[in-house]
């Protein structure tokens, strides 16, 4: 995708490879200093935030995810976006880290109108620094200076405008942790709502009770990344089991569509004790919800583990069915995982969306997402109409589209 590059320095790096050059040079304190690293340009665009509070000694404490950082004077979060200038928290606004079009089953969402285009935008950083994150260059790029994101100017407006032009249901906050910059998510999505848009957050759940208020009048599908029932594990991730588990259940109780996914890692999360305890676990806040469990591919830091097989994902699959589960599904092997790509009726076992990777390939629903054999309500949010698929694979606009003249050369503050 092009766009403008937000920050007046910037316009002279034509790729994310060159921009990491120039960064890595700015930073290394050669003759281009005088130029804005990327910190600069993040840290220039921002504005309040929402989601604090005003501590003493000109602290703040930020509640927009569970690590609820209190935060010296002059100083960011964990994340390393949000930061304390003077007292006050300012929040990432007025820009994109990524932009691209995906079917809704990537993200993934299987009970949730199906076939739809999801317009997903993503911002920089995360709460989190998982060794295999797959969304490393944008998710890691304050904390890894290998990881280098390209911010591009945006607004809500123009945003929601090219979903629209691009034939998009969904707006979705993804590509880094979205609950970092719930603020600006919060602005795009009351532009997608006037525009009839749904939205829809891909996070690793790690909210609080304040971020979720703030949250839920305006998004309407929530994935969860329930990366493991290890609370050592998720220690080496940078975070804790807590405050995800208990953001599964609020997000459950305060009635978003939520679907959860588990990475299946070999080695690290894939014991049959692990595995069943996170699957009790879901099935104890409702049977009703998706569980995904997908296959983990050599990425970023984390190179030793094998690739996951999909003998093991099936294991999984058995282990969440025996938990109680009523919809599981096994992702990134398509075609090897038998029956766990398609959704069947839990009641009659009918088949009621069949499916090869991203791609639909049957869909029997009823026009009120009911079984057509016996009638049973299958959970999820459905179209009265099951109108084909726009795209089975992601795709970036070219750079000679519309998004090209739509995106702005500059923030607009
Ligand atoms: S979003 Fe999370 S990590 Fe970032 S400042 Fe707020 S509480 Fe800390």
């Amino acid at each position: 995708m092009s766009g403008g590059r937000v920050g007046s320095g910037y316009a002279s790096a034509r790729s994310a490879r060159l921009t990491g050059t120039l960064l890595s040079k700015m930073e290394s304190g050669n003759r281009l200093r005088c130029m804005p690293t990327l910190r600069d340009i993040v840290y220039e665009n921002v504005r309040e935030g929402e989601l604090y509070e005003k501590l003493d000694r000109n602290r703040v404490r930020c509640f927009a995810c569970g690590h609820c950082c209190p935060i010296p004077e002059g100083q960011p979060g964990v994340c390393k976006v949000r930061y304390n200038r003077g007292g006050t928290l300012y929040v990432p606004w007025g820009y994109t880290g990524v932009v691209q079009c995906d079917p809704i089953e990537k993200k993934p969402f299987f009970h949730a109108y199906p076939g739809a285009l999801a317009y997903s935008f993503g911002m920089l950083g995360c709460d989190l620094h998982c060794a295999y994150c797959q969304n490393w260059v944008t998710s890691q790029a304050l904390r890894d200076p290998t990881a280098v994101g390209s911010p591009l100017g945006a607004t809500p407006q123009r945003l929601v405008q090219q979903a629209l032009h691009q034939g998009a249901k969904v707006l979705v906050s993804t590509y880094n942790e979205p609950l970092i910059t719930s603020e600006w998510a919060v602005a795009v999505f009351k532009e997608a709502r006037a525009a009839g848009l749904l939205t829809a957050f891909v996070s690793n759940g790690n909210g609080t009770p304040q971020v979720l208020e703030y949250l839920r009048p305006w998004v309407d599908l929530y994935k969860v990344d329930l990366k493991s029932f290890d609370d050592r594990h998720y220690h080496q991730l940078g975070g804790r089991l807590q405050p995800i588990l208990d953001t599964i259940r609020r997000l459950h109780e305060m009635g978003f569509w939520l679907e959860i996914v588990t990475l299946v890692i070999p080695g690290f999360n894939d014991s049959d004790d692990e595995l069943q305890r996170l699957t009790e676990f879901i099935a104890s806040v409702s049977t009703d919800i998706p569980w995904h469990a997908t296959a983990f591919h050599k990425d970023y830091k984390m190179t030793d583990p094998d690739n996951t097989r999909a003998q093991t994902l099936m294991r999984a699959a058995e282990i969440g069915k025996k938990a109680g589960l009523r919809h599981v599904y096994a992702g990134n092997l398509p075609g090897e995982v038998g029956d766990l790509e398609n959704t069947r009726c839990h009641s009659c076992q009918q088949l009621l969306i069949e499916r090869y990777s991203y791609l639909i390939t049957g869909y029997h629903l009823t026009s009120s997402g009911c079984c057509p054999s016996c009638g049973t309500r299958t959970p999820g949010r459905w179209a009265r109409e099951f109108q084909g698929q726009i795209t089975a694979h992601p795709f970036v606009p070219h750079a000679r589209s519309s998004l090209f003249s739509i995106l702005g050369p500059s923030v607009s503050m």
